[in-house]
């Protein structure tokens, strides 16, 4: 006889997944099967054919899509510290007949706020705080080995740009099953560990949101360079050092303003000695504006490389790129 089916929730950024995991069920971020789908033009179109505008956040677009593709019947919404398209998306979800259940970061980092949050969240799922501290002692241990993964690329510079933005972004779920991903990796830890070091010219760090395009950690090493830290996606690996699971979500930068951000920005570009900074920003995402602030407070070379679709980099955004290598490099 099978067992009955596990509870698939979606997400669509970084929320306490322990909390899903103590209460049985299986947290999918939806960016990343958006992402690695190999139809996800063909999802963007189908969100537009629906409605979405053209000139529109393309997750956005991708995360609607996914969700009705891939038959998820709920979704956590974050409707204060990711994204202000969120709450419209949760009312298209519903109107599609998905369920949504709402998140919030406190914009403050309120310690009592936040733990009101996780404790409706807690309740939802029908778990328990003691479920889910426990939850976090099985994930931190794999989150120390991401952690690893990250030292090997600045550190010991063992790991590709590539796989550090991978290893670091599939934190956010665990990629469906902890102990799958623990396996590989375990196996990816051990492979690279045996391999030749990788030598560079210029040491590069990646801030804002995960780039939706597919060949930008390939086009820059094949220009010279290599990103050596990815600012958000290793923030979605929380490499905190705390026992207490309120406190590790307060820690984490994203949600919150941009001034923390940037002290943790700080902190890494002195200890990873890097020479630039490439600021993603996605087309038609009011996150552009936080540009003005970083380029502010930022004494760096910072490149701000703007994309809109999942597709390859395009020849203006490769010709930026190649420049700001070899202004570098000089
Ligand atoms: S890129 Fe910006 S607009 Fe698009 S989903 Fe992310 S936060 Fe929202």
């Amino acid at each position: 006889m099978q067992g009955k089916e596990k509870r698939r929730i979606g997400i669509t950024t970084t929320v306490p997944i322990e909390i899903i995991y103590a209460a049985g069920a299986i947290p999918i971020d939806l960016n990343n099967i958006f992402i690695s789908n190999v139809h996800r033009m063909g999802l963007i179109e189908r969100a537009e054919i629906d409605g979405f505008p053209r000139n529109f956040c393309s997750w956005i677009k991708g995360l609607y899509s996914i969700a009705l593709d891939s038959g998820i019947e709920e979704v956590i919404g974050v409707t204060q510290g990711d994204c202000s398209n969120t709450r419209v998306l949760m009312e298209v979800y519903q109107l599609r007949g998905i369920k949504t259940i709402p998140f919030a970061y406190p914009l403050d980092r309120d310690e009592g706020i936040l733990r009101l949050q996780m404790e409706r969240l807690i309740n939802h799922l029908h778990t328990s705080w003691e479920c889910a501290h426990d939850m976090k002692v099985k994930l931190d241990r794999i989150r120390a080995k991401v952690y690893r993964i990250d030292e090997m690329t600045w550190k010991e510079n063992l790991i590709t740009g590539f796989e550090n933005h991978y290893y670091n972004i599939s934190t956010s779920d665990m990629e469906g099953d902890i102990a799958r991903f623990e396996e590989k990796v375990d196996r990816f830890l051990k492979e690279s560990s045996e391999r030749k070091m990788i030598e560079e010219d210029v040491r590069l760090g990646y801030i804002g949101v995960p780039p939706i395009v597919e060949d930008l950690y390939q086009f820059i090493e094949d220009n010279g360079g290599r990103v050596i830290y990815n600012e958000v996606q290793r923030q979605f690996s929380m490499p905190f050092k705390t026992d207490d699971l309120v406190e590790q979500y307060r820690l984490y930068t994203y949600p919150y303003d941009i001034f923390k951000r940037i002290e943790d920005i700080r902190k890494e570009i002195d200890s990873r000695k890097i020479d630039g900074l490439i600021h993603y920003i996605q087309s038609f995402c009011h996150r552009q504006i936080e540009d003005i602030i970083i380029r502010d407070k930022l004494d760096i070379p910072i490149l701000t490389l703007e994309c809109d679709i999942p597709s390859r980099l395009d020849a203006r955004s490769k010709i930026r790129i190649e420049s700001f290598i070899d202004m570098l490099k000089k």
